[in-house]
C-alpha cells in the first residue's frame, strides 16, 4: 500500500512535468488525483481538504524557479506542506522534573507498546545517558511482564521484578518505593492494553495515571490502524493527558498517511516512530523522512 501511494503520487506529478507550464487547470486536475491518492492512504477527508487548499494557495500564480520543471516545483510545495502538517514544536521528551521522570506507556493490545517500552528504555539510557528502570503493570496479558523482563535483559536496562502480579496500582507503588535513593533518572511504566478502548481499561489507566503522575504519557499507535487512529487518541485523551504519540510499524506498510491525520486531527505531537521489530528500531519522529517516503 505504501508503495502504491508513492508510485501513484509520482505518476500523477510526473504527468505535469512535461507540460512545460503550470496552469491553474493542471494544478487542479493534479491535486484532485493527489486527493484520491491520500484518501486511499487512509488520510481523513477533512485533513485532505485543508492540505489541498494550502498547496493550492501556494502553487497557483507562484513564480517558479527556472531550474525546476513545474512538476518538480509542485512536488516541492506538496512535500513542504506535508512536512508543515506533521511538524512538532515539542517533539522532545520532557525530563524537566525532580528525578525520576516518569513515563507512562499506554495503548491498545498489539500496537507495539511493550516493544516500544523496551526500545525507548534503551534509547534514553544510550542517547540521553540516563539511568532507566522498566516496570510492567500489565497483569492482564499472559506473559506480558515476562516479555518486558526478557527484553530488559537483552537491552541491559534495569527491570523491576514485581512482588505481586494482581494489582497494577500496588506494583506501581512498590516500584516507586523501590527506586528511592537508587538514583534512577527515568522510570518507564508499561500498561495493559485491550483489543478495543473499553471502560475497564480506562478506569485502570486513570487510577494508575493519578497514582504515579507521569510527566510524559505516550500513546502507541500502529501505523496500520488508519483512520481509527485519531478516534483512539481522542478516546484516551478524554481520560488521561496524552503528551505524545509513538507510531509503530512504519517499516512495513503504506499508511504513513496516519501521521498526517494524527497531527491535524488531534494536535498531539508524534514523538517517535517504530521502524522494525528489533530493540534498536526506534527513531525520533522525522516529518521530512515521512514526507519523502510518501512522495518517493
Ligand atoms: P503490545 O500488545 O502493544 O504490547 O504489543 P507488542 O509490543 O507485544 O508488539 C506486538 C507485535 O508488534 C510484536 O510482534 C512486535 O515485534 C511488533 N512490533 C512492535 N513495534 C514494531 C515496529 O515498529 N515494526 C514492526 N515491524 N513490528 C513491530
Amino acid at each position: 500500500m505504501f508503495n502504491t501511494l508513492t508510485e501513484h503520487l509520482n505518476k500523477i506529478l510526473n504527468k505535469i512535468s512535461n507540460t512545460g507550464r503550470l496552469t491553474e487547470q493542471n494544478i487542479q486536475n493534479t491535486l484532485r488525483e493527489v486527493r484520491t491518492a491520500l484518501l486511499e492512504a487512509d488520510v481523513s477527508l477533512e485533513v485532505i481538504k485543508n492540505f489541498i487548499e494550502k498547496v493550492k494557495l501556494q502553487s497557483i500564480g507562484k513564480k517558479f524557479n527556472k531550474e525546476l520543471t513545474p512538476g518538480q516545483e509542485l512536488i516541492k510545495v506538496v512535500k513542504q506542506e506535508l512536512i508543515n502538517c506533521m511538524k512538532n514544536t515539542n517533539e522532545h521528551l520532557n525530563f524537566s522534573t525532580i528525578p525520576p521522570a516518569i513515563i507512562l506507556m499506554v495503548g491498545l493490545q498489539g500496537m507495539g507498546k511493550t516493544t516500544t517500552t523496551a526500545k525507548l528504555g534503551k534509547y534514553i539510557q544510550k542517547n540521553k545517558k540516563k539511568k532507566v528502570l522498566l516496570v510492567s503493570l500489565d497483569i492482564h496479558r499472559p506473559a506480558a511482564i515476562e516479555q518486558l523482563k526478557v527484553l530488559s535483559e537483552q537491552i541491559q536496562v534495569d527491570f523491576f521484578s514485581p512482588l505481586t502480579i494482581h494489582n497494577p496500582l500496588q506494583i506501581a507503588q512498590d516500584a516507586l518505593s523501590y527506586v528511592k535513593n537508587k538514583m534512577y533518572e527515568v522510570i518507564i511504566f508499561d500498561t495493559a492494553g485491550r483489543l478495543h478502548v473499553n471502560e475497564n481499561m480506562m478506569k485502570e489507566l486513570n487510577q494508575i495515571y493519578n497514582s504515579i503522575s507521569p510527566i510524559e504519557t505516550l500513546l502507541t499507535i500502529d501505523a496500520m490502524i488508519g483512520q481509527d487512529a485519531h478516534n483512539i487518541i481522542n478516546q484516551f485523551s478524554k481520560n488521561i493527558n496524552i503528551t505524545g504519540i509513538v507510531i509503530t510499524k512504519i517499516d512495513g506498510n503504506a499508511r504513513a498517511g496516519v501521521a498526517l491525520s494524527i497531527k491535524e486531527m488531534t494536535g498531539k505531537p508524534i514523538k517517535f516512530m517504530g521502524i522494525g521489530e528489533k530493540v534498536d528500531d526506534i527513531e525520533a519522529f522525522n516529518p521530512e523522512k515521512i514526507a519523502n517516503r510518501i512522495l518517493g
